[in-house]
């Protein structure tokens, strides 16, 4: 197909929820991408944040293959070895004992709300109601919205799920001032992604944490966009020395593949008893052994530390571009998760930079967002901060 004959049925056929678009990839490797005529651009935005291993990784794609031969799917209502083996791994490299497999980043967000409510529920304790936060992203499910404290989601879709209520993130006294009898738990993003890349202050974690603790609540984490060593460490609540009670991930997991779980503390598992919560295709074999491949890779020894260090060179570099252009208002970020708050809308300079070869994306209006495979070299990275720098300088 032709980009035209494309647009042509794209504008029939498929639902209008993404609006118009420029591109269309045919093939992907390690952090480059191919369009149909052949011409090559560097991908600072990682399919937002999933490909984590860059595009095609040959331990996924040869486990994809091999599995695909094998068995691609049967039903929950069997043992799937390769599920029982990642669920196993990241036990392994978490706090979580326990895990839920489902199909995405919302799904595992559903499944933490229900958990959540089970739990205190099973207890006999009337505590249904979550705090999340103002810009906070959880998903896109009924559900997932209502927690997602952003209006711009919400408009229209209302009357929304009962029993949320919102804080100001990064702001412990607010929080602590809301909670009433009826509040279970208190869910956010460790760095909150969609709405803006906004780094909490040191100490906000363990702040919240403690007072999770001194108020009998549980601690849902969404690492779905933080996960699989997004900021330099394989969970981003790991910088700040806790855990959660419950944590969800998904995007990186199967570094493309869909899927999404649920992790949580064996205490918190026992508000899930049989059919109290299920997916068809969670944790299938074809998804599992794309999971497996790709946690495996990323804990290898010295592959976070060397994310780390990449991570701390490219804000470096974007740092340096502050004094050299007016319209940058903030850089900040951890690791591999980083976004240049600009005091002017992004759009035209994430076009820009794409017509230089540079794909990176928008976090609200006024955030570009660098989320690229971690597997990216410095040499990459230069140029994805010159091709920011071009940008900013065209203007
Ligand atoms: C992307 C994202 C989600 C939603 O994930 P989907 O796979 O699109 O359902 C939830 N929470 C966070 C923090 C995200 O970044």
């Amino acid at each position: 197909m032709t980009m035209d004959e494309m647009k042509a049925l794209c504008d029939t056929h498929i639902l209008n929820t993404y609006g118009p678009r420029k591109l269309a990839f045919v093939r992907g490797e390690g952090a480059r991408l191919w369009d149909a005529d052949g011409r090559e651009y560097l991908d600072f935005f990682a399919g937002i944040a999933v490909v984590n291993l860059g595009h095609c990784h040959p331990a996924v794609t040869d486990a994809l293959c091999e599995q695909a031969r094998k068995l691609v799917h049967v039903s929950n209502l069997y043992y799937i070895e390769p599920q029982i083996e990642l669920a196993a791994l990241l036990a392994k490299h978490s706090f979580a004992q326990r895990w839920f497999f489902c199909n995405c980043g919302a799904t595992a967000n559903e499944a933490a709300i229900k958990l959540a409510r089970r739990y205190w529920w099973r207890k006999g304790q009337y505590k249904p109601s979550i705090i999340t936060m103002d810009h906070s992203f959880h998903g896109r499910t009924l559900a997932a919205i209502t927690a997602t404290a952003q209006p711009k989601y919400q408009e229209g879709f209302q009357p929304l799920v009962p029993g949320f209520m919102y804080a100001p993130y990064d702001d412990l006294e607010t929080l602590e001032s809301i909670i009433t009898p009826d509040v279970g738990a208190i869910m956010l993003e460790a760095v909150q992604g969609e709405g803006g890349v906004r780094v909490p202050s040191q100490g906000y974690l363990q702040a919240v944490r403690e007072l999770c603790d001194k108020r009998n609540l549980l601690l849902i984490l969404d690492e779905v966009q933080t996960g699989f060593g997004r900021t330099g460490k394989l969970f981003a609540h790991e910088h700040a020395g806790i855990a959660p009670d419950i944590m969800t991930v998904a995007k990186a997991l199967g570094n493309g593949v869909p899927i999404g779980a649920l992790g949580c503390t064996e205490e918190v598992s026992s508000g899930f008893s049989p059919g109290m919560h299920a997916s068809t295709f969670g944790g299938n074999p074809l998804c599992t052994v794309a999971a497996l491949a790709t946690v495996k890779t990323l804990t290898t020894p010295g592959f976070l530390d060397d994310v780390a260090e990449k991570g701390s060179y490219f804000i470096h570099s974007l740092k340096a571009l502050v004094k050299k252009h007016a319209d940058i208002a903030q850089v900040r970020g951890v690791g591999m998760m980083i976004g240049v708050e600009l005091t002017r809308d992004v759009a035209p300079i994430v076009a820009r930079m794409l017509e230089s070869g540079v794909i990176c994306g928008p976090a609200g209006p006024r955030v570009i967002r660098f989320v690229p495979p971690l597997i990216v070299t410095k040499e990459q990275i230069n140029r994805a901060a010159e091709s920011l720098d071009a940008a900013l300088g065209e203007a």
